[in-house]
């Protein structure tokens, strides 16, 4: 694809996520916190199919393309955005990298330099970094003059103290990396400040956030910065997920290798996409399907999960010393009565105790009246912290191109 040269357009905020084969993105206007457009580019590569909704969710049309690549993704859904938005033009492009290192605690401008040090983080993420990275090269290539910025899901992470980012291995591992970086780092900062916005006094105390979608992790705030997270040097760790096992004894990984004679792909392959809930249900990385399912095996899957993530809280307000909310968040954490009666359920010690017909209603907060610890679902927001911060990066997006 060809860049797409600058016009007399207002400059919009085209966020990217790219993944093994799927794009997410959304378009923001020059200003304003609601994205005019947002859409997925799934099955990338295979039947490829887009979709594009506008800000009140109605669909919009998509333009003809091959879905082949995903730069052919990109192109077809710049024309879509055009076609349904003429006077808007990408002024800048913010793009969710998973992985920042251990050192990058905030976003950043990408030039070459950085290119080539996410690179080198790819060992690190290798099924997500190099998709992301990829998912920049691309857009750089259709946005040559536009401002790119890298958004970290491990930069929110950076403030955790020594012991909640470590590993008890020898120091030289540290040194090499081995740490526990923490990821959804994108989805807690975007959490951590609307409830600054909304309850001042909570964000000041010991929250716990569930973000529960496929991917599922806890996050330990103290005054609105990260001090533990349930996931760690890899997103396979902690709570178990729609197709990760999460917290694995490592002498299961031996046994595999050496008994089972499994390679390091065939381990990958297990760990990041047969196991969690699938692998227990036999049936569906799906909570909805699980939910719908009269299969035992299915209700056992949601057992072990949601045991797992009572588990991991007490693990986390230990990490606090205390908790003064818990919240919920993610496809899951946002939607699912069910799970969330379930991970409250005999939390009582902790002051959890949850109000049935508020939850059943998905209201706000869905704490019992008078009880110790507030209960709260906030719907997450990945790609408004991603806008803001590649308005702030690009310098309010005044550039246009496109
Ligand atoms: P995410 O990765 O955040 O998009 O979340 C995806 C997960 O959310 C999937 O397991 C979905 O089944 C689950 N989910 C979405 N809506 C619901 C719902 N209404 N009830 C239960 N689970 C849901």
């Amino acid at each position: 694809m060809t860049g797409r040269t600058a016009g007399a357009k207002m400059g919009g905020i085209l966020t990217l996520n790219a993944g093994s084969s799927s794009l997410k993105f959304a378009l923001f206007g020059p200003a304003g916190e609601a994205p005019l457009a947002t859409g997925l580019a799934d099955r990338i590569g295979l039947q490829g199919s887009l979709r594009l909704k506008d800000s009140a969710g109605a669909a919009l049309p998509v333009a003809p393309g091959s879905l082949t690549s995903h730069a052919q993704a990109l192109h077809c859904v710049l024309d879509s955005l055009h076609a349904a938005f003429p006077g808007i033009g990408v002024g800048a492009v913010g793009h969710r990298v998973v992985h920042g290192g251990p050192e990058r605690a905030t976003h950043a401008l990408v030039d070459a330099a950085l290119l080539d040090d996410l690179a080198t983080l790819s060992p690190f993420a290798p099924l997500h970094q190099p998709h992301n990275l990829a998912g920049i090269r691309a857009a750089i290539e259709a946005f040559p003059e536009a401002p790119q910025v890298a958004c970290f899901d491990t930069a929110f992470h950076r403030s955790h103290p020594w012991v909640n980012d470590t590993y008890g291995l020898p120091r030289q591992l540290y040194d090499l990396g081995v740490r526990r970086y923490g990821f959804h780092g994108l989805s807690y900062d975007y959490i951590a400040g609307e409830l600054a916005r909304s309850a001042p006094a909570l964000a000041q105390g010991r929250v716990v956030i569930a973000h529960l979608g496929n991917g599922a992790s806890l996050c330990g705030l103290l005054a609105g910065r990260s001090i533990a997270s349930t996931m760690g040097f890899s997103p396979l760790d902690g709570l178990p997920m729609g197709t990760r096992p999460g917290q694995l004894d490592p002498g299961v990984m031996l046994f595999l290798m050496d008994q089972q004679g499994m390679s390091p792909q065939d381990i990958s392959d297990l760990l990041y996409k047969q196991s969690g809930l699938l692998g227990l249900s036999g049936l569906s990385n799906d909570m909805r399907t699980l939910e719908a399912s009269p299969a035992p095996e299915a209700a056992q899957a949601i057992e072990y999960f949601t045991a797992r993530i009572r588990l991991e809280i007490g693990s986390m307000a230990a990490a606090l010393g205390g908790i003064d909310a818990l919240v919920f968040s993610g496809g899951i954490g946002e939607n699912s009565a069910l799970v969330r009666a379930k991970v409250c359920a005999g939390m009582g010690w902790l002051g959890i105790e949850i109000d049935t017909l508020a939850n059943e209603a998905h209201a706000r907060v869905v704490s019992a009246a008078g009880a110790a610890t507030d209960v709260l679902v906030v719907p997450t927001n990945e790609e408004l912290v991603i806008a803001r911060a590649t308005r702030a990066l690009a310098g309010g997006g005044e550039r246009t191109a496109a």
